[in-house]
């Protein structure tokens, strides 16, 4: 994997007002024997899942019958991404995402479980690995011989992934490493056999002397890796996660992944794929929850009536399903852009991680809600889903994280082309070329604005509002760079804002090319419901981009962080 040549990302272009509508039109649909063969496995894992997955039951155990993870072997849920060549599937991303959505329809401890080893457990190896190391590890990770964890977090750096303390010294007499230092939460970490770990070592960097780098290493559980006892945890019971402690482990130099040196930037890429998958289990638990509360809310009787016929239920129920087909909608146009294997989809992966685990999370809530008392009962399934849900929202890089990165990536996408308009300036002749670009680019935005390609008049108006207020994003984002300049880094609220304003707007386009896509390829007629859910939530978005937007300059951060600093400083609630 390199950066070089990638093509741009959609979403971080919206920031300099350029739409890269080739990326996101026409709607990416499944080639047709990847579907058949999808189509299949999925066949074989819903009749497991009817017949030997008990939810509740595992839930309680709080792990999962040998028998159930043997099953999931045998039906191949271990190898789905690994190449046929090594005895997987060898599934493109949006045949394995789709496949996690179903698991996860069922259980979403299963598709942890599934998710941690092929997402981010084996990855570095599939991503970075040598023709060798892929030959002795990969069939026995694709049965599932070999179970994998990822062991990046540590007691004291989790969010901030590169303090970790864990070190590797090299003995090259010897060819091995000596690593010591402990990892926490480690899921499939009492299960698991195969580990990918980074750790710190020191590296003599040409023209910087020595430094720490990170280093990514493969590590099997017979090199010495121990586990500390289960985490007592909220939900997702039937998982593992533990502590993993390294003790003096000797690793071989063979299995380091990649370059030494280089792991901080390999995690950096497992996860920015692995979080796509997060999301589209996220997706498929929404839909079991749709599905189950609906059966409650006709059933159930109320003042003489079926809940259903009360308008604040329908909304609830109306606001779920619009934000399965968002959430559909963004994580399959996503997996398409990985599985082009050149653009950058840092940044959408971010989105779709962020937008459904929170849908997730509402929907959840909101079949709870629905479901009135017996939701808060432990012989029905709503409270353990809102339980297993939460969990989305702290792990695979937390959601003010994915904020924070999406909003910088994007303003540092401006940013630079701004810095290169300043050296243009400077020196004039030189940069002629780029000032006349960007001249002829600033006279077009402030007349013009970036249109997208024709899409059907029924969904005009979306198509206009996301014109309209990619555009604002644009000069919000400019006004902002120059009146901040570096310190932006520091406004994390009005980062924030920018980011809601992005993933907005990425979830826009997602439903609009699919809409566009469905009425294209089938007919208006036909696409009746797709259209009114686009048109609806695009209404909705534009709304709340309009006043994330006017909110970074009339809003009251200054007094909001003023009484964050009194509380600080009284260290309570106090009046
Ligand atoms: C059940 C479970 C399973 C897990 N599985 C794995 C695994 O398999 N492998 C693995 O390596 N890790 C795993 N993790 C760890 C997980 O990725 C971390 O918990 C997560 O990255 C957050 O780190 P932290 O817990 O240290 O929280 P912190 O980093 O201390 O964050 C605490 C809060 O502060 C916020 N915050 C942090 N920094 C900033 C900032 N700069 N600006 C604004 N807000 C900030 C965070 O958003 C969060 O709300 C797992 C965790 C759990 C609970």
């Amino acid at each position: 994997m390199s950066e070089i040549n990638l093509v741009p990302s959609f979403s971080k272009s919206l920031f300099s007002g350029f739409i890269l509508d080739e990326l996101v039109f026409p709607f990416p649909l499944m080639n047709k024997d990847e579907e058949e063969n999808v189509n299949m496995i999925l066949d074989s894992i819903r009749k497991f899942c009817e017949n030997y997955v008990d939810s509740a039951k595992f839930d309680k155990l709080e792990h999962f019958p040998e028998d159930v993870i043997n099953g999931m072997k045998e039906l191949g849920l271990f190898g789905l991404v690994i190449p046929e060549e090594y005895g997987g599937f060898g599934l493109s991303t949006t045949a394995y995402v789709r496949i996690l959505e179903e698991v996860a329809r069922y259980d979403g401890s299963m598709a942890l479980i599934a998710g941690a080893h092929q997402s981010i457990g084996l990855k570095g190896l599939l991503m970075y690995g040598s023709e060798e190391q892929k030959k002795k590890y990969l069939p026995k990770l694709a049965t599932g011989e070999l179970l994998a964890a990822f062991c990046l977090t540590e007691p004291a750096a989790g969010s901030d992934a590169a303090g970790i303390k864990t070190r590797a010294v090299r003995d090259d007499k010897k060819g091995i490493y000596t690593i010591n230092g402990n990892k926490m939460w480690i899921t499939n970490g009492g299960i698991a056999n195969f580990f990918t770990v980074f750790a710190k070592e020191e590296l003599d960097i040409p023209g910087e002397g020595k430094k720490d780098k990170i280093t990514a290493f493969m590590i099997t559980r017979d090199m010495g890796i121990q586990s500390g006892k289960e985490e007592e945890k909220m939900g997702i019971h039937a998982t593992s996660t533990t502590e993993i402690i390294l003790d003096n482990v000797q690793v071989p130099v063979a299995n380091v992944i990649g370059k030494p040196g280089k792991g901080f930037k390999i995690a950096m890429e497992i996860l920015n794929t692995g979080r796509i998958g997060l999301a589209g289990g996220n997706v498929g638990g929404s839909k079991t929850a749709l599905k189950y509360v609906l059966k409650h809310a006709k059933e159930r009787h109320q003042f003489g009536r079926p809940l259903i016929s009360f308008e604040l239920i329908r909304e609830k129920l109306a606001e779920m399903a619009m934000r399965i087909y968002i959430g559909e909608s963004i994580v399959y146009l996503t997996t398409h852009l990985i599985d082009q294997g050149n653009i950058d989809f840092s940044l959408e992966s971010a989105i779709g991680k962020a937008l459904a685990t929170e849908y997730l999370w509402i929907n959840v809530n909101e079949a709870q809600q629905i479901a009135g008392g017996i939701g808060y009962s432990r012989e029905y399934p709503y409270e353990q889903w809102v339980r297993d849900a939460r969990i989305n929202l702290i792990f695979e890089g937390t959601n003010e994280i994915m904020r924070i990165f999406i909003a910088l990536s994007g303003i540092q996408e401006r940013g630079e082309y701004l810095k290169k308009m300043g050296k243009a300036l400077n020196d004039p002749i030189k940069g002629f070329g780029l000032l006349t670009d960007y001249a002829v680019h600033y006279m077009k935005e402030r007349l013009t604005t970036e249109r997208l390609p024709d899409v059907h008049p029924v969904l005009g108006q979306a198509k206009s509002a996301f014109e309209e207020w990619t555009k604002n994003l644009h000069i919000t984002t400019e006004r902002v760079l120059i009146k901040y300049g570096k310190k932006i880094i520091q406004k994390q609220i009005i980062q924030r804002r920018l980011a809601d304003c992005a993933i907005d707007l990425y979830a826009m386009i997602a439903a609009i090319s699919r809409t566009d896509h469905c009425i294209k390829t089938k007919s208006e007629a036909q696409c009746k419901r797709q259209i009114l859910y686009c048109n609806t939530f695009c209404e909705q978005a534009w709304r709340r981009i309009r006043r994330n937007l006017l909110m970074i300059d009339k809003n009251n951060d200054d007094e909001l962080l003023a009484i964050a600093e009194q509380v600080i400083e009284d260290g309570e609630y106090k009046i």
